[in-house]
């Protein structure tokens, strides 16, 4: 039986076993005795804004989570089945001290998860995190009288006022002019409605697949090109111009071209960024472990990047911080400030496609204009001792690079790089590398491996 996580995102697990209403009960009164803590106003009433992906398990635990909430005095707006980034959104729109959002992204059915935000719509850093775990560990929850318990109410206006904030960071007319046809896979998940709903507004002749949110995944969640050959299919045989994947929580997007290939979801924040960078001269905020196109496209449009550690909510806390144009992450998450700071595919259909309209260009145009690298992300188990001998053996033989110590190592060369960092959920040790192409590529794999074995054996 796999364990409970509980990791800066939240917590995930699996339903029944590790993940029960009672535990999701426990962890909503933590968060909710956490947010009533570290409110500055006193005495004011907090809510909290309460979504699901669409996981036929969702509903028992966002109820259980509520009913944490509403037991430490905490009122739930409950926005029903949304995506991720609508819960950031909506619970800025309702003023909500937190928001919290039961879902597993791309993980399969039999897990679910419990994903938390602040009141500027980004995750807990990671001490903040912490303190939040401790208090679920400990069990040291608020407790409030009857008069004080909270109450739950329903709200159904996230798509309308999610696709207005869209709405408002493109040109409508010049999409709408082309008639783009689009295929959109859904994977079931709680993207479809709002997706297709967008799309249409946008003028497209929208062709959805995958759509129900039934949460009965129609194939492998994870918007890699293995599982979505479906959508590469469904696209060539409708003439599409494009087809978007979601994940089920709809924060990540890849794309597949108009002769139905799949390009890869580092392409998609590298494409979004590249419209973005055509309106507005700025910064762009990623992870260390995105792929170096977006440097290109940057130097190009003569905007700047900033590196961050991995994870959502240290890209979209930068991006705060430098007030940056555009950002997210290479696995197809975009995240534009002026919609929310959550990583978000509607965000990223909308500029792919205004990029497509405003430039005349296809997707394989735009593509093979940017051009591409060759990319190799491989995982080892390694406790945290190993992975930090490994970085010093590391250190000592890349003596030629430039070394962020950021999250990991990550070696910059004048021919790409090498990223060795431990993951934050489970001990492995995950090492990404860009290099020109697959054979320079592979002497930094080899040399990285070599380190590996003189230290685990
Ligand atoms: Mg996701």
């Amino acid at each position: 039986m796999s364990e409970l996580i509980i990791s800066v995102s939240g917590m995930r697990g699996i339903v029944g076993e590790t993940l029960t209403p009672a535990v999701a009960t426990e962890y909503g009164r933590a968060f909710g005795t956490f947010l009533m803590g570290s409110s500055e106003s006193s005495g004011v009433r907090l809510k909290v804004c309460v979504g699901r992906d669409s996981r036929p398990s969702g509903e028992e635990l966002l109820s259980a989570v509520a009913a944490g909430l509403c037991s430490v005095g905490i009122d739930v707006v409950d926005i029903g089945i949304v995506s991720t980034p609508c819960v950031g959104v909506m619970l800025r729109h309702l003023g909500c001290a937190g928001g919290i959002v039961i879902t597993a992204s791309h993980n399969p059915v039999e897990y679910n998860g419990i994903k938390l935000l602040l009141s500027n719509g980004i995750g807990p850093a990671a001490e903040l995190a912490g303190q939040i775990r401790q208090r679920y560990f400990d069990k040291e929850f608020e407790r409030v009288d009857p008069p004080q318990f909270g109450q739950v109410t329903f709200d159904k206006t996230t798509d309308a006022v999610h696709i207005e904030k869209v709405m408002a960071i493109i040109e409508r007319e010049t999409i709408a002019a082309k008639g783009f046809k689009v295929v959109l896979d859904s994977v079931n998940g709680a993207g479809g409605r709002i997706g297709k709903d967008l799309l249409g507004q946008l003028g497209c002749d929208v062709v959805a697949i995958n759509d129900e949110p039934t949460g009965i995944f129609a194939h492998t969640p994870e918007p890699t090109k293995e599982n979505l050959t479906g959508l590469c299919d469904k696209v060539a045989e409708a003439g599409a111009d494009i087809g978007f994947a979601q994940d089920p929580d709809a924060d990540r997007l890849a794309i597949v071209d108009e002769n139905g290939g799949y390009i890869g979801e580092e392409y998609t924040v590298v494409l979004a960024a590249k419209y973005v960078f055509s309106k507005m001269k700025g910064t762009a905020a990623v992870n260390l472990s995105t792929s170096r196109m977006i440097d290109d496209v940057a130097r190009e449009a003569g905007c700047e990047v900033i590196r961050t550690a991995v994870g959502e909510a240290n890209v979209a806390d930068a991006m705060v911080r430098n007030k940056c144009v555009i950002g997210g992450e290479g696995n197809g998450g975009v995240i534009d400030l002026r919609v929310g700071p959550v990583r978000d595919s509607l965000v990223g259909m909308a500029l792919v496609l205004q990029l497509m309209a405003e430039t005349g260009k296809t997707v394989s145009e735009l593509v093979s204009e940017i051009g591409g690298y060759y990319v190799s992300k491989t995982k080892f188990a390694a406790d945290k001792d190993q992975a930090g001998l490994i970085c010093e053996k590391a250190r000592e033989l890349f003596t030629d690079a430039k070394i962020n110590t950021t999250d990991g190592y990550r070696f910059d060369f004048d021919d790409g790089w090498v990223h060795l960092r431990m993951s934050n959920t489970e001990p492995v040790m995950r090492l990404i590398v860009e290099m020109e192409n697959e054979s320079i590529a592979k002497t930094y794999i080899d040399k990285v491996n070599d380190i590996r074995e003189k230290i685990l054996g």
